[in-house]
């Protein structure tokens, strides 16, 4: 396999991981911790088969020109998610994946350039993952709708599916960081400031945590009653944001009840 493919391998390969260590820790909701697991296993490999791809002839970035060249990898996700995801889920993925080919790609091209408004669908997300992270990881520039300055991806334009703080060698305190959860790009923020519509003023910029688990926080909006959730990597530096936002799930049901929607579902759906 070549040396660019192994790395992104890796990456998916780290989170699995943690994913899996996270789910032996007693305070945690294991279902979907090993849910996690086998889904960046099944992405990672999908990935390496996209990129694949690319070495062969250069995939475009426009998933309506390569869509069929990546349409086997992206399918083996939906497979994992038909034989291994949670029951609502399964059921729904082998009813896409029996679907017409026709019919499979153009749901994926309407996801991949469904406008800003369009929440995602988690099936297409995560069978979308691997073609969006193998681009971005090979430098290919992704053609959707892209706001740059606006809270939003700067490779891919997804909104944040996740928020970090991190200790940075040389600044006081931790700096903000986002990241996607569609191309698993990651890039720094205002501390204070909404990433959905832009607020900055902090009275209207709540954050709420829950004793059973410190190091993870929602971080609210007065004024769209969107949320991101956060995770302090400074209390635990082999955090890994997105899986470890799922062991305090109560904390976005909590968040739910209180009228706010999340910017962009994390791996739990929610
Ligand atoms: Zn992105
Ligand atoms: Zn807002």
């Amino acid at each position: 396999m070549a040396p660019v493919a192994e790395r992104l391998l890796e990456r998916f390969e780290q989170r699995a991981a943690r994913a899996e260590a996270l789910a032996e820790s007693p305070s945690s909701g294991r279902e979907p911790l090993r849910f996690a697991a086998g889904l960046f296993r099944a992405q990672g490999r999908a990935a390496a088969g996209v990129l694949q791809a690319h070495g062969q002839d250069a995939l475009s970035g426009s998933l309506e020109r390569d869509v069929l060249r990546v349409e086997a990898p992206l399918r083996s996700v939906l497979r994992f998610l038909s034989e291994s995801g949670p029951v609502a889920l399964r059921e729904a993925s082998r009813a896409r994946g029996a679907e017409a080919a026709d019919l499979f790609s153009a749901r994926l091209r309407t996801a991949w350039t469904g406008g800003p408004e369009e929440r995602q669908d988690f099936l297409s997300h995560a069978v979308l993952r691997p073609y969006a992270e193998a681009l971005v990881h090979a430098g290919v520039e992704l053609d959707r709708p892209r706001e740059p300055g606006s809270g939003r991806c700067p490779m891919c334009g997804a909104p944040p599916s996740i928020s970090f703080r991190r200790e940075m060698p040389g600044s006081d305190g931790a700096a903000r960081f986002l990241g996607c959860g569609l191309c698993g790009t990651e890039w720094p923020t205002n501390r204070i400031r909404c990433p959905s519509c832009g607020e900055t003023d902090p009275t209207r910029l709540p954050g709420w945590q829950s004793e059973t688990h410190p190091a993870a926080r929602v971080e609210a909006c007065e004024t769209c009653h969107r949320y991101v959730k956060s995770v302090d990597l400074s209390l635990d530096a082999r955090a890994v944001p997105e899986v470890d936002e799922l062991r305090s799930l109560a904390l976005d049901l909590w968040a739910i009840e209180r009228g706010y929607v999340r910017l962009e579902p994390g791996l739990a759906g929610l």
